[in-house]
């Protein structure tokens, strides 16, 4: 097979274009058409694979997922509108009222949110366990548990959990285990390899290619028995391995209606044509910035997996592609400090989003996390002294002199 960077270029032929196009153009069309009634059903049915409208498929969007089936080596992968919609929509497929997910606090706060507060009321308990302790998510199991959620490195806490021994509990509970791998991308961490049966992604983020647009990805990695899964059960008698898949695209995905956008499509998938160089480049200066930080008199502590101080780095370095992200993040002597920093710098953003191609700065804990009391934000390992960097591409010295100049007037 060819490498990542050669199949993200090429992706995958699907149909010549009648003007032989290089590049899968933006389908902007509602509907298509048919040339028989036959033709229609058998589309509807799911048994033609043809396009048909486009809240259920797409070319341009098609074009997107046969990339990242491609990159990510699962057997299926399903574009959504966002990588909120991606994590809806597979919970909605594998979760009912009565029913738990076990997960951790170390989320993406709107995953949090979305657990707590819009799943809840709706009779979805989120239990709530330490990744890093296998032990815990295998005594929290129990017959009503339709998942197991976590981030591949969560954020802003930037803990690395290991995968294998949480997915070696999973799969001997017949527990699907989803992956949110946002913060790694396929191209830097293969996670079928690691025993995750489902990966959803913000493609919004380094997929996009320099946050042009908003989007999310919902990959099958083909390796969960859906006969297993209470939800999938039937579908599993008639689509077998591709059950999870198939149930979103003609149930929940249809249904909810959180479709990716044919421009939106094209403009990702223009970004994942340079994403690895791009990844490469921000992963690079993001080890740099933290060794300059560490050093640091006015800087008292820095996060980042990449750094052998690091308590995650060991798991990091064993799990992951040598490159150990774009995000970290470090803490000042307070709130204040953490302002000031912020308000002095000239060529660093302040801006929410990470994994941009610009550097981004900000203070979690008055901005994500503002919903949260402090005792909650405590829990999740947000501090008032913490700001996080979102390492961009730009030439490392130029970053490490708009710190080094917004350090000096602390
Ligand atoms: C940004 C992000 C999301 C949400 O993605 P959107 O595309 O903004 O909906 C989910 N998980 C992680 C880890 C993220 O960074």
């Amino acid at each position: 097979m060819n490498g990542f960077t050669t199949r993200a270029v090429h992706g995958v032929q699907l149909k010549k274009d009648v003007h032989g196009t290089l590049r899968t153009p933006v389908y902007d069309s509602v509907a298509f058409e048919h040339e028989s009634a036959r033709s229609l059903q058998l589309t509807f049915e799911g048994k033609k694979p043809a396009h048909a409208y486009s809240r259920i498929s797409n070319p341009t969007v098609e074009d997107f997922e046969q990339r990242m089936k491609l990159l990510s080596g699962g057997i299926a992968a399903l574009a959504v509108s966002s990588g909120m919609a991606a994590i809806t929509n597979t919970l909605l497929a594998l979760a009912e009222a009565g029913s738990n997910i076990i997960t951790t606090k170390y989320l993406f706060g709107n995953t949090l949110s979305l657990f707590e507060r819009t799943m809840k009321p709706w009779g979805l308990e989120a239990r709530y366990v330490s990744m890093t302790d296998p032990a815990d998510v295998e005594s929290t199991i129990d017959n009503n548990t339709r998942a197991v959620f976590m981030e591949s490195i969560t954020n802003p806490q930037l803990e690395v959990a290991d995968c294998n021994l949480i997915s070696e509990i999973t799969a001997k509970h017949g527990v699907p285990l989803i992956m949110d791998n946002t913060m790694m991308t396929p191209y830097l961490f293969n996670t079928a390899k690691s025993g995750v049966n489902i990966e959803v992604l913000s493609s919004t983020k380094y997929i996009s290619g320099g946050a042009t647009s908003v989007g999310g990805v919902i990959i099958d990695n083909g390796n969960f028995d859906w006969s297993r899964a209470p939800r999938m059960r039937d579908q599993a008698k008639n689509a077998g391995q591709m059950a999870f898949i198939s149930s979103l695209r003609q149930e929940i995905y249809r249904n909810v209606g959180a479709c990716m956008s044919p421009h939106n499509a094209y403009l990702q998938s223009l970004g994942l044509e340079t994403m690895s160089m791009r990844i490469d480049k921000s992963c690079d200066n993001s080890i740099k910035l933290a060794k300059y930080l560490q050093q640091h008199n006015k800087v008292r502590s820095v996060h980042y997996p990449g750094l052998s101080s690091s308590p995650y780095f060991v798991t990091a370095d064993k799990q992951f592609c040598n490159k150990f992200g774009g995000l970290l993040t470090f803490n000042l002597e307070s709130r204040e400090a953490c302002f000031s920093l912020i308000d002095s710098l000239k060529l660093i953003r302040r801006a929410t989003n990470i994994n941009d191609n610009k550097t981004l700065i900000l203070h979690p804990a008055s901005t994500i996390f503002v919903e949260y009391t402090e005792e909650d934000r405590k829990a999740m390992g947000v501090t008032p002294e913490m700001l996080r960097l979102s390492v961009g591409i730009e030439d490392h010295e130029d970053l490490i002199e708009d710190l080094e100049r917004g350090l000096e007037t602390l």
